[in-house]
């Protein structure tokens, strides 16, 4: 296959359950994308949706970003994502997610779940009343567990040392970054691009987080809006997803984008328009991985010794990424894409020698 038809193959999915339960108020949708690379892993979302339909179109969305996550980490697991829809008025959160809990359950482990936007820890556990097949409970010591957001930093920071010494021949501590967005992972990531000598740009609107991170950073501080126009070398966008349209483009300043945030382009058009201007723009789901690295962990039984070394291997394949990407003319967005498509076209012979 042709990689200019991979760039546009959008593979149907496997899967999709969709449920409704009067009693507790829970409906959503799970997706199931693939399970040719092992059991669909992905986390669940409550948010407002205006309807089912746009329940299913997100969750689908979602439940591809993650087959090719999950595939580009070289993790045993397919792609897959839940939602739920926020019900109007009050509602028993416990009720809701054992509900859930039991549709994951009714798969058999052929989905696995874990925390998204909207929900958290507490929510897992009360899942996890329901079926095992769920991940994000509460860490034990010296084992994978509990808040991703620090592998997640740690992963996007060996992918920004790898894309700054390929676009600028230099190192971290030669260049500004700025990062958009002080939450779980941004913070993190501050503190580790701080360490290595990188000077700090922040937008973040809870302003006594931004006052903190100034302070301990030494950082400058600036509106959302400015800092995607500021005179930088490297944007991490930690914050929202689609922060790439052509307007932000038109006026991008950084040589490099390379940040946690999921699905940071508006559309597929923006990577080509982001290449044609020499901006090196790292994909998302090769830099965030480090999250569903120690969420996969979690669940498989694995040492934290393993899942550092899965995280730290970001690095050498935004090498492998950007290698492929030019040697086919290509983004590397579409390299990564390409590459993730590959392993699970192989799936088979990758089982069979495992
Ligand atoms: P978070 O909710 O903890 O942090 C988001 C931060 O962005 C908050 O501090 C919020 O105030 C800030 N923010 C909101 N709007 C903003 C704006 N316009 N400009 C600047 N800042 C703004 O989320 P997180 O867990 O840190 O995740 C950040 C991003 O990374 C999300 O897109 C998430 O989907 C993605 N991601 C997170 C993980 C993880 O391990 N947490 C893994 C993979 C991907």
């Amino acid at each position: 296959m042709s990689l200019a038809s991979h760039d546009h193959l959008s593979l149907p999915p496997e899967e999709v359950v969709t449920f409704y339960d009067r009693a507790s108020g829970a409906s959503g949708v799970i997706v199931l994308h693939s399970t040719a690379l092992g059991p669909a892993a992905g986390g669940c979302r409550v948010w407002r949706y205006a309807g089912k339909q746009a329940a299913t179109v997100d969750a689908l969305r979602l439940a591809e970003g993650m087959a090719l996550k999950n595939a580009l980490a070289e993790l045993p697991f397919g792609g897959g994502k839940a939602v739920i829809c926020l019900p109007d008025g009050p509602f028993d959160r416990e009720a809701l997610f054992r509900t859930f809990g039991r549709e994951v359950a009714a798969l058999k482990g052929r989905y696995v779940t874990a925390e998204d936007v909207g929900t958290g820890v507490a929510d897992m556990e009360s899942v996890a009343r329901e079926t095992r097949h769920v991940a994000g409970l509460p860490a034990r010591r010296g084992q994978p567990g509990g808040d991703p957001s620090p592998w997640t930093a740690l992963g996007v920071l060996q992918a920004m040392r790898v894309a700054v010494r390929h676009r600028l021949g230099a190192e971290l501590s030669e260049v500004t970054v700025a990062v958009q967005g002080l939450g779980h992972v941004g913070f993190a990531l501050c503190e580790m691009l701080h360490q290595e000598g990188a000077k700090l740009v922040l937008a973040e609107p809870r302003s006594e987080v931004a006052a903190r991170a100034a302070d301990r950073f030494g950082a400058m501080v600036m509106s959302s809006r400015a800092l995607l126009s500021a005179k930088v070398d490297v944007l991490a966008p930690c914050a929202l997803g689609a922060v790439l349209d052509a307007p932000t483009v038109a006026g991008l300043r950084a040589s490099v984008v390379c940040g946690a945030a999921n699905n940071q382009l508006a559309d597929e058009e923006v990577a080509r328009t982001l290449a044609a201007r020499g901006v090196l723009y790292a994909p998302d789901f090769l830099v965030n991985a480090g999250g569903i690295v120690n969420v996969a962990g979690e669940y498989l039984g694995w040492r934290a010794a393993e899942v550092r070394r899965r995280v730290l291997a970001i690095g050498p394949r935004m090498k492998a990424v950007l290698a492929r990407a030019e040697r086919d003319g290509v983004t590397p967005h579409q390299a990564a894409r390409a590459m993730a498509l590959d392993r699970i076209a192989n799936a088979p012979r990758i089982q069979a020698a495992a």
